[in-house]
């Protein structure tokens, strides 16, 4: 027997691992892989890329990390074999009650990085957990399993945020995000790398440069996956996904700006006259979606098949909450009247409008049929509110320009009287908040709240003429502010609170955490109103 198996009979024995947990932890294991489970030597700390949760369910979640000691090197300066890590899950932050343990294999195929889905575990409370490779240890990160289904917490509280370019400033909302008490997730609704290729400071282009991207725009597997190593061993962002569980997501920069089904944003319109085919964008999309799995917490569910990823998923908090996290890309039609900002052209009216494709779509509605909750949050990518810009004109890649798809879902949200439908969005960096009526003057069915970016767009200001003739246009939206930050909101069982955080600067770093606006919105009716405590 070698000594993991019986390190976890002798958790087993003393009763640190429950029957089950410990079982699990066992049979986990598998045949032993004695060649992976070699001791190797690394020439720097292997756990340099932090360590993540997500995905919580009542009886576990997801633990991540990604074995890197040469971050920059090739292959993260390991060898083409599978390593074994081990992990701990535990009561206490020292370790001294564990609750779960096992060995994972780090695998070569996925950059070494390492999934765990843990099980067996008490719902409803904080846990700790950590790797071990040759004699090193990994950051402890925090998590915390869901509510039993059916229990009713008394809170719930979460985060949306998103949109971090690199080279535009510093994750100090990061920062301020893992300082944030007791939330039960963060949801990162996309954006969480850019692809475009580095500039030099003070070169042009879109946004300050604070600091510079590696390489060039991202196409192959290696790009993408140098590019979340540069902003994985960002220290803000490591203490966020340590400190909290996330639910992710992602939208087009990921992959490529705007892209929208297999239709790159280079389709021989306007800016981009080289066509990239629909069999050529997919080989790009398949390196992008396996780099954004090798890096983020997720379940096996959400590895990609090539080009095709199920990254749609429902997550329950008891009583209290159903998170709906969708995809708004890869099922969506191209963007009509060749995408940009511009009055609508006739093609924004076509019947058979498609954000999410039929086949989600029908799940979601059947989740907001269904639905345990006092609050269901569809956690997404880009508004879903009415925004008429200057001019007359919408904004092509929201769901604006996909007018048909929004009657539908708002329709099949007023017709089940699906509880406290609250939207989540980001994608403008700028922070808005609305309340969703199907025809404007119509019932409220509704409300939204875009998060502003971490740092996208540099500093930022608090208004702006574009912010003002929003707001004058669009009665329905409460606030803007086009400052950089994240929301926070707490859900109870007779009201929701949303405050707006905001960074006074981004372009250095060290930013206090400031308090741009805060709403309510009160259960049972699907209005924004200024308040809360
Ligand atoms: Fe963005
Ligand atoms: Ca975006």
């Amino acid at each position: 027997m070698d000594s993991l198996r019986r390190h976890i009979l002798d958790l087993s024995r003393r009763g640190a691992l429950r029957g089950a947990a410990g079982l699990a932890a066992l049979a986990a294991l598998g045949p032993m892989p004695r060649r992976a489970l070699a001791q190797p030597s690394f020439r720097g700390f292997p756990f340099t890329l932090g360590v993540a949760s997500g995905e919580p369910a009542p009886d576990g979640f997801v633990i991540w990390t990604r074995l890197a000691p040469e971050p920059h090197a090739p292959d993260g300066g390991l060898p083409r074999a599978a390593l074994a890590v081990e992990w701990e899950v535990a009561e206490d932050e020292r370790f001294a009650r564990i609750a779960a343990a096992g060995t994972a294999l780090a695998r070569p195929e996925l950059a070494h990085a390492v999934h765990v889905e843990v099980g067996g575990l008490t719902p409803g409370r904080p846990w700790f957990y950590r790797f071990r490779i040759a004699g090193e240890a990994s950051a402890t990160g925090r998590c915390r399993t869901a509510p039993a289904a059916g229990a009713a917490p008394a809170r719930l509280r979460f985060v949306n945020a998103g949109c971090q370019h690199y080279e535009h400033g510093h994750f100090t909302a990061w920062r301020h995000i893992a300082a944030e008490p007791d939330l039960d997730f963060v949801f990162h609704y996309g954006d969480y790398i850019y692809e475009y290729g580095g500039r030099a400071p003070g070169q042009g282009g879109w946004g300050p440069v604070v600091r510079s991207h590696l390489g060039q725009e991202t196409i192959a597997l290696a790009d993408y996956r140098q590019r979340y190593t540069q902003y994985r061993l960002d220290p803000d962002l490591q203490a966020a996904h340590a400190a909290h569980p996330f639910l992710v997501s992602y939208d087009d920069h990921e992959v490529d700006n705007n892209w929208a089904g297999d239709v790159s944003e280079e389709d021989g319109r306007g800016r981009f006259p080289v066509i990239v085919p629909p069999e050529v964008f997919v080989l790009r999309k398949a390196a992008a979606f396996q780099a954004w799995y090798e890096h983020m917490p997720l379940r096996r569910a959400a590895m990609p098949r090539g080009p095709d990823i199920t990254a749609y998923r429902r997550l329950d908090f008891g009583t209290m909450a159903r998170v709906h996290v969708l995809d708004t890309r890869q099922f969506r039609d191209d963007q009509p009247c060749g995408d940009g900002a511009k009055p609508a052209c006739p093609d924004v009216s076509r019947p058979d409008a498609q954000m999410l494709g039929a086949e989600q779509e029908r799940w979601l509605l059947g989740g907001l049929a269904d639905s345990p909750a006092r609050w269901n949050i569809i956690a997404q990518q880009v508004p879903m509110m009415r925004r008429d810009l200057r001019g007359g004109a919408i904004s092509m890649d929201k769901w604006d320009a996909y007018p048909a798809a929004r009657h539908r879902l708002l329709d099949g949200i007023a017709e089940r009287r699906t509880p406290n439908p609250i939207v989540l969005s980001g994608d403008v960096h700028v922070a808005l908040a609305a309340t969703i009526r199907r025809m404007p003057g119509g019932a409220p069915v509704a409300t939204e709240f875009t998060a502003t970016s971490i740092t996208s767009a540099g500093d930022g200001t608090e208004t702006t003429p574009a912010g003002e003739e929003i707001r004058s246009r669009n009665p329905d939206i409460a606030f803007f502010h086009a400052r950089r930050g994240y929301c926070v909101s707490e859900a109870g069982p007779g009201r929701m609170t949303t405050e707006f955080v905001s960074v006074p600067f981004v372009t250095r770093d060290g930013a206090a955490r400031e308090t741009a606006a805060r709403f309510v919105v009160e259960s049972g009716r699907a209005e924004v109103k200024v308040g809360g405590g």
